[in-house]
């Protein structure tokens, strides 16, 4: 999750209408809020989930391994000791680099970094969960995987459309950017379950059990220390968020191998898949020329326009905008993909499905990924026609 939540953004605007400081500390805003581990395991309820759900790390590489079209290799190893993949499709088209992007762009010539016009095929780059309990791009990234393996997703549904689609371009899948906390994250799917549930597995609590919240989780990094309780699966085993790595001295090893393939592969379009309580949206990438943002915005029509044939739900559009607010964004990994390789890049927000907030199904949830995944096939295909 990275956008305000409805909720956090009203008790910041209650501080303001009635004066009060808004507190800087790092524990819960709410002391009321508080959940044990064993009150959180026990809220998982007994069910069974569909076949085509997949929640966890477990499995992955065998999966992998058995690829007959696709290529998979480990690109690095989380601080957990569990491996990070990177599944291709297509040919990588040798282009001529002379320069780093950003060298390139001061020398006002981006082809000297990578010509992107020469190549045949587009490159898309999809940065599967680096929040490890947002596992609905997990199952969408595995069924694309299976959709470019055998023409039909793991419902065993016809998918040659898109399979088409994706033959045309140079894929790069990472299909779980935070193994660790994709393997912390018990429930496997937050379908049907509450707010609290989302804040205790997501950002974990502190050691008196309060929920630590959003945004206060961000004010620690790394997450260690006496005062952490349970560590959310937004972090890996040393307590890092890999949207919020300090990029110019990584402190984990998830976010520099993902913008590795980055620079290596000049991506034209870069998704860093994500999860949040309502209906799904493209985030305005911060730190990227209006241009680039413009980008995004027409990509997002093109989604919209595909969701609502489907009777999907959405979002409103991203503004195109600059850093210019009072508390201007984070320059964050979805930013630093740009900033490396001159990619489109953009945050994708799915639903979990929590009750009370954007009630989708398990196969709603799929629909909505793989329709991303087709809006964002077309829109580069059409770029080369
Ligand atoms: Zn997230």
């Amino acid at each position: 999750m990275n956008q305000i939540a409805p909720r956090v953004l009203c008790t910041v605007v209650l501080a303001i209408l009635i004066g009060r400081p808004f507190s800087n500390s790092v524990q819960a805003a709410d002391s009321a809020d508080r959940m044990t581990y064993a009150q959180a395991k026990a809220r998982i309820p007994q069910r069974q989930l569909p076949e085509f759900w997949v929640g966890d790390v477990k499995g992955l590489a065998d999966r992998f391994e058995k690829l007959a079209r696709g290529t998979a290799r480990v690109i690095t190893v989380s601080p957990g000791g569990r491996p990070i993949h990177l599944v291709t499709y297509g040919v990588k088209e040798p282009l001529q680099q002379k320069a780093n992007f950003n060298s390139a762009i001061g020398g006002r010539l981006p082809s000297a970094y990578m010509d992107k016009d020469a190549r045949k095929k587009p490159v898309v780059f999809f940065v599967g969960p680096v929040h490890g309990h947002e596992v609905e791009a997990l199952t969408g990234l595995v069924n694309l995987i299976e959709i470019m393996e055998a023409g039909k997703d793991l419902r065993g549904r016809d998918q040659r459309p898109l399979q088409e689609l994706g033959s045309q371009c140079r894929l790069l899948i990472v299909p779980a950017g935070n193994p660790d906390g994709t393997a912390r994250f018990e429930p496997r799917s937050l379908q049907g379950f509450e707010q609290n549930d989302l804040r205790f597995w997501g950002q974990g609590t502190w050691s008196d059990d309060g929920l630590c919240g959003w945004p206060q989780v961000k004010r620690q990094h790394p997450l260690v220390g006496d005062n952490v309780g349970f560590v959310g699966c937004y972090f890996d085993d040393a307590g890092i968020n890999p949207m919020h790595d300090e990029f110019f001295a990584p402190m984990g090893p998830e976010a520099p191998a993902i913008l590795k393939i980055a620079r290596e592969e000049g991506p034209d379009l870069a998704v860093s898949l994500h999860s949040h309580e309502p209906a799904p949206a493209l985030l305005r990438p911060a730190y990227l020329p209006k241009a680039v943002q413009q980008d995004v915005r027409t990509l997002a029509e093109r989604c919209f326009a595909l969701l609502e044939q489907r009777n999907l739900p959405h979002n409103g559009l991203p503004e195109v905008g600059a850093e210019d607010q009072e508390m201007p964004s984070a320059f964050n990994l979805t930013s630093a993909l740009y900033h490396i390789s001159g990619t489109t890049s953009f945050t994708f927000e799915c639903p979990h499905g929590l009750k009370g907030s954007c009630e989708v199904t398990h196969e709603q949830i799929l629909d909505i990924q793989l329709t991303l995944y087709e809006a964002m096939l077309r829109h580069e295909l059409d770029k080369k026609k």
